[in-house]
């Protein structure tokens, strides 16, 4: 029990790292490109689950966890301009998601398949690839190993747009050249 509760706050210890890293950096570019906006409380499979587990509403969980994050940033001095802060979690965010999704649909380009994912049987979610860790095994639940499931899935026909994608980055310079080799290997195009 002590292994796991001291797994979970070196995974914590991470994870609130990752932020100061993440928030750090965009804070160095805020310095250049005042007022920085920014966008907190995205309600995903695994806030949802960390709700249940805790017991509270996800809304109610999301929104205390936005406020708590703040206040950090706030302490940190961190100069963000809160008036363009963006919350995904609600409504007035989210309803344009739901617009650009249902206009996709429409023209065909969000569709439904079933493909292999990977599955963890705790978080009962998916994970990236990424997320599978220690040679097969959940990110979160380190001795929990990630089966593969055939699931019904959304995808987006994004290689429609593949040949604009490429022709628009092409017109980058600069460091910002390299993403477009990024992608270009990505869709399996000449560089
Ligand atoms: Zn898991």
């Amino acid at each position: 029990m002590l292994a796991v509760s001291v797994r979970r706050a070196a995974y914590r210890a991470r994870a609130q790292l990752r932020n100061r890293r993440c928030f750090g950096a965009l804070q160095v570019d805020a310095r250049f490109q005042c007022p920085a906006s920014h966008g907190l409380g995205r309600v995903r499979i695994a806030r949802r689950n960390a709700a249940i587990a805790n017991k509270r509403p996800p809304r109610e969980w999301t929104l205390s966890n936005i406020a708590k994050m703040k206040a950090t940033h706030r302490r940190f001095q961190f100069s963000y301009d809160w008036d363009r802060e963006v919350t995904t979690c609600e409504p007035d965010y989210y309803r344009w998601n739901q617009w650009f999704f249902l206009k996709m649909l429409e023209r065909g380009i969000a569709y439904r398949k079933k493909a292999l994912v990977n599955w963890c049987p705790q978080c009962a979610t998916v994970l990236a690839n990424e997320q599978v860790v220690n040679d097969g095994c959940c990110w979160r639940h380190e001795t929990t190993r990630v089966e593969q499931r055939a699931l019904e899935q959304w995808f987006f026909k994004i290689t429609q747009y593949a040949d604009e994608l490429l022709a628009d980055m092409a017109q980058l310079e600069g460091r910002l050249a390299g993403a477009r080799a990024h992608h270009a290997a990505q869709l399996d195009r000449p560089v």
